[in-house]
């Protein structure tokens, strides 16, 4: 799958240059324990979020691949899915799918614990960083905010707003502005389905593999 048709048509030259870059996206793991992370010392990049934000549709449009699962299910899994990713010739890194909120203490069933347990073994690893992915038009949900006041302590970390198409242009700047007075910090709009933002997003994750040296 290339990139939309409408997002090239609206790009400069060097980013319709980035779009054509080959990437190579494998699935490596599904961990369910820290000892299940690869040991080789590549940067790891985590996206977290609420089931149904995006998360599996942003993954497979970042790698033009269907390489995660597109929610039938939401919440159930438990595990979280490693992908080594390799964009041109840049340095491999990996993709970490973390699904639901493990550090939002919702439940104490063992299911949970065992998963709050492998998220906080995933952010003291020494490469870890992280994209808080939210939905544009949900801004300030209790859960993503408890889960940023965490995630930005723990690791380097950004936020993502998904699913940006869904909204006219003049709500999207509203949603925006909300957004980021509720994180305070910058939100990076982006869309699955269009294209928009992702090379944007291919900087942010650039950025965060690269924010923590071995
Ligand atoms: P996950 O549970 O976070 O992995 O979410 P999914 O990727 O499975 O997406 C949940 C639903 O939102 C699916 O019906 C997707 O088709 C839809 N969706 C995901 N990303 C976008 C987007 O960028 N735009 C629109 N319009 N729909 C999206």
């Amino acid at each position: 799958m290339g990139a939309p048709p409408d997002a090239i048509c609206n790009l400069d030259l060097k980013s319709a240059i980035r779009l054509t870059l080959k990437i190579s996206a494998e699935f490596v793991v599904s961990a369910v324990g820290p000892e299940d992370f690869p040991g080789d010392g590549l940067p790891e990049v985590a996206m977290v979020g609420r089931s149904n934000v995006g998360k599996s549709s942003l993954i497979n449009a970042l790698t033009r691949q269907k390489l995660a699962r597109t929610s039938a299910e939401p919440g159930k899994t438990r595990l979280a899915n490693v992908y080594r990713v390799q964009r041109g010739a840049g340095a491999p890194f990996y993709l970490v799918d973390l699904p639901g909120y493990g550090y939002a203490r919702r439940s104490r069933s063992p299911e949970s614990t065992s998963f709050e347990a492998l998220t906080e073994a995933f952010f003291s690893r020494e490469r870890a960083s992280a994209l808080l992915l939210v939905d544009t038009r949900h801004p300030g949900l209790d859960n993503d905010r408890a889960a940023w006041q965490w995630l930005y302590r723990s690791a380097p970390a950004a936020i993502v707003g998904t699913k940006v198409d869904k909204l006219a242009r003049s709500q999207r700047m509203r949603a925006l502005r909300q957004l980021e007075s509720v994180f305070e910090d910058t939100v990076l709009p982006v869309s699955a389905v269009t294209g928009e933002g992702l090379d944007e997003l291919w900087k942010l994750i650039d950025r965060l593999a690269n924010s923590r040296q071995p």
